[in-house]
């Protein structure tokens, strides 16, 4: 990319993330230690959740929630046919089977009656996604759940710091899965949060992701003793302490890039409104939105997106319907059709850029493209 190229994203890391991040590598621990604690309570504090568990990525997240959700062998997964593959490989990484469902065309978020459709006495878990930033439907979603002792699991990796209701995303589901990737609403080059309001889970999912391993070392450290048990099959999911003092310094700067990305939403909105061949996304009623992503679907999107490239505007797609990939094909015989309302809505798909460092002259720049797209 050149200089004056647009990108779909990118992070913002100032002088003093680099600062927070020299502080964590000068003292005694690089990995766990005092600050994935305090990240970890102040994660917990900003969403509203009892506890948080940070892990090294959004799919390290996911894992260890179904893991403590109980999710194994023989047991089905019902995930949205459109989101990032991620969310669906962890069932699979488990020995479960992952089951799509469809989308509401007008958000792109899973539809509830899909949901309800793919129940069967397999099923164990729900996982909605917070496609683009925007909650799903969890009211609908929890009362599917309910009586039927399903968990729900939210993939909020597109969403800290929206909400419904007046509740932040982090709180809407039994469980919620973030992701501290480079591009994600916040960084710590990779990494995940999983935030919950259950401390069994928590406990579950702060063993999973040391090995299995009840007590880690600091905790051993304050007890005066060398004494631990592996009690069931883990991983090594461990964040840095290098990494959380970037995260906790992003942290204090998400209701910023949020408030900027509001901005340029109802920048790209406005400009919208006039031009009838770009539709954006609908946002639905009492939600606030995240605006990870700014998704238009267009008619002619594989023309917008080369004439879009051709004057410095990269814009990307988010996402092919998982079980489309080679690899759900062949290992659970997924067929074109299974979720026509999300096959139907790929292909018309765009991802605009959308960051929280987008300047008002490149906004500008991605408008008039659209338009000269359309036109032309
Ligand atoms: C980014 C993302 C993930 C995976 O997060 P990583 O931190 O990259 O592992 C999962 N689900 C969705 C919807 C994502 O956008």
């Amino acid at each position: 990319m050149t200089d004056d190229e647009i990108p779909y994203s990118r992070q913002w890391v100032d002088e003093d993330d680099i600062a927070a991040v020299a502080d964590a590598l000068r003292s005694d621990w690089l990995t766990t230690g005092p600050r994935i604690e305090e990240f970890e309570r102040s994660f917990a504090r900003y969403v509203g959740a009892g506890e948080a568990v940070a892990v090294n990525s959004g799919t390290a997240a996911l894992h260890a929630a179904l893991a403590a959700a109980g999710v194994g062998p023989g047991d089905e997964v019902i995930v949205p046919a459109i989101t990032f593959a991620a969310t669906a490989n962890a069932a699979v990484y488990l020995g479960a089977r992952p089951v799509f469902a469809d989308v509401d065309p007008r958000t792109l978020l899973v539809d509830p009656e899909s949901v309800a459709a793919k129940i069967n006495g397999r099923t164990k878990t729900i996982v909605a996604v917070d496609y683009a930033g925007q909650p799903a439907d969890y009211d609908a979603l929890r009362s599917i759940a309910a009586g039927r002792d399903l968990a729900l699991v939210a993939d909020a990796c597109h969403a800290l710091g929206a909400s419904a209701g007046g509740r932040r995303v982090g709180t809407l589901a039994d469980v919620s899965c973030f992701s501290f990737h480079a591009i994600k609403p916040i960084t710590t080059g990779e990494g995940g949060m999983i935030a919950t309001n259950d401390a069994k889970l928590a406990a579950r999912m702060r063993a999973f992701r040391n090995h299995g391993i009840d007590r880690d070392h600091r905790q051993r450290d304050a007890e005066a003793s060398w004494e631990y048990e592996m009690v069931e099959l883990g991983n090594n999911y461990r964040l840095t302490d290098v990494q959380a003092a970037l995260g906790l310094s992003q942290l204090s700067k998400a209701d910023r890039f949020l408030a900027r990305r509001r901005q340029i939403a109802r920048r790209y909105d406005a400009a919208f409104a006039t031009l009838p061949g770009v539709r954006p996304l609908e946002t639905r009623a009492g939600v606030e939105h995240a605006h990870h992503l700014y998704v238009v679907r267009l008619q002619n999107r594989a023309r917008a997106f080369r004439a879009l490239r051709e004057r410095g505007v990269r814009a990307a797609v988010h996402y092919p319907p998982v079980y489309r990939h080679p690899y759900y094909q062949q290992r659970f015989g997924c067929q074109r059709g299974l979720c026509p309302l999300a096959e139907a809505a790929y292909e018309e798909i765009l991802s605009l850029p959308m960051f929280a460092r987008l300047t008002d002259d490149e906004v500008e720049r991605v408008i008039a493209a659209v338009g000269d797209t359309l036109t032309e």
